[in-house]
């Protein structure tokens, strides 16, 4: 067998092709269930599908209308570099056919734009702040290069360390410069020997006697092996969307073209919805948040300081013999969360007087958590009692002789569950002895 033609780097902008079919083979795959599915792997004398590698991912398409569901390179018994193409589905072809490659090119041009634009935005931060990508990512949403940070631009080791945002801003402006000026990109496959003179972005660690330079005239040289534009132009916007720290490096997220043009109209109805919603103009919008934010927070000061004068309230009202039922409380409200109930039992185990109280969490699933407690001088330990509920609901929990919580107990038991506590935890089984 010879080498795969690669279509692919004669011209990217290849979208099908007629080729030989060479060698068929069946590859099982263990599916979702268990079973194996088998599936076909074309190997054909030449091809516009791009395999996996060099940080692409393997373009997506069909042969013969089937549908490819991954593409790779290897190599054969015979040492040849062979593009191997993997179908959804068994083997309809045999060695010796003609068949017909159609790739997904709106996918293959989002991939080249993105593959340029990391090229021009890698350079645009060196030229702008020396920092210097160290790795690159393709995912199905953005692109990401990490940058390698030295102490000139902060310290990384700082928990939320973030570059500044004149940084981006700049190699940002330069890089969508680049775009505006057209430059040509060339990508050809030369010998080493002629790499010299010509300054890199990065220097290779490859030992390939050929290797493939792709050149954004007079800005950008490197080494790779992706699919490229034919000028900068088409690359369309560079927009970088985000950052964040991975190890001593930031990794800065990136969209380009399309995926950068869908980026923006997303964001611009998101912002216009919101500030529809709060009746600002888009430029207002964060103040407006701010304030809302500063009113919310003294709105739930106040919440608070009503709740709690309240229920202290209701905790002398207890104290004076109030609303008990054989000593204890309940208190089984809808609109109230659990964390609100364990606030209440805080407020209702510090009370004076003497009684025992039995709060009741109820959820949108059917269960409920509880919290039994009592005040200084009621005569129960609310430990103990929890105990014998906890053994009898085989339910999880605990907490001191004063307020012990837990659950989670289906609500359909509710009455067996308040028979209990008062079996327990009542003033009339404070005769009993545990
Ligand atoms: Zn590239």
């Amino acid at each position: 067998m010879a080498d795969t033609v690669k279509l692919y780097y004669v011209d990217p902008y290849m979208k099908k092709n007629e080729a030989v079919v060479i060698k068929t083979r069946e590859y099982k795959r263990a599916g979702e269930s268990g079973a194996e599915t088998s599936q076909c792997e074309i190997i054909t004398d030449k091809t516009c599908f791009y395999p996996e590698g060099g940080g692409q991912i393997s373009d997506r398409g069909t042969i013969n209308g089937l549908t490819v569901d991954s593409v790779y390179e290897q190599k054969d018994e015979n040492g040849c570099a062979v593009i191997v193409h993997r179908l959804c589905g068994p083997c309809a072809v045999k060695p010796g056919d003609a068949v017909s490659c159609e790739i997904d090119f709106g996918a293959r041009f989002q991939n080249m734009q993105d593959h340029t634009a990391q090229h021009i935005l890698s350079e645009a931060f060196i030229r702008t702040a020396d920092l210097h990508t160290i790795s690159m990512h393709m995912g199905p949403e953005y692109m990401t290069i990490d940058l390698l940070v030295t102490e000139k631009h902060g310290k990384i080791s700082e928990k939320n360390f973030k570059l500044d945002r004149s940084i981006l801003d700049n190699a940002e402006n330069l890089a969508n410069s680049i775009v505006h000026q057209n430059l040509k990109v060339r990508s050809r496959l030369i010998d080493r020997i002629e790499l010299t003179g010509i300054s890199l972005r990065k220097t290779p660690e490859l030992a390939d006697e050929k290797v493939r330079l792709v050149s954004a005239e007079g800005f950008d040289n490197s080494l790779c092996c992706g699919t490229h534009l034919a000028s900068t132009g088409e690359a369309g916007i560079i927009k970088i969307i985000g950052q964040q720290k991975a190890n001593n490096a930031v990794r800065i997220r990136f969209v380009s073209g399309m995926r950068a043009l869908n980026d923006y109209r997303r964001k611009n109805y998101v912002l216009a919805e919101a500030a529809e919603y709060l009746s600002v103009e888009g430029s207002e919008l964060t103040r407006s948040i701010e304030k809302i934010s500063a009113e919310n927070k003294s709105l739930a000061k106040k919440k608070n300081e009503l709740f709690d004068n309240f229920y202290a309230k209701t905790a002398c009202e207890l104290g004076e013999g109030k609303y008990l039922e054989n000593g204890i409380y309940w208190l089984e409200p809808d609109d109230l969360e659990y964390g609100e109930l364990a606030r209440i039992g805080q407020i209702f185990s510090k009370a004076a007087g003497s009684f025992g109280f039995a709060l009741i969490a109820g959820d949108a699933s059917g269960f409920f958590r509880f919290i039994i407690g009592r005040t200084q001088n009621y005569p129960r330990d609310a430990k103990k009692a929890f105990a014998e509920i906890a053994a009898s609901f085989g339910v999880k929990g605990g907490g001191s002789p004063l307020v012990a919580q837990g659950g989670t107990i289906e609500r359909t038991r509710t009455a067996e569950f308040k028979k209990l506590v008062n079996d327990v935890f009542s003033i009339q089984a404070a005769a009993k002895v545990f």
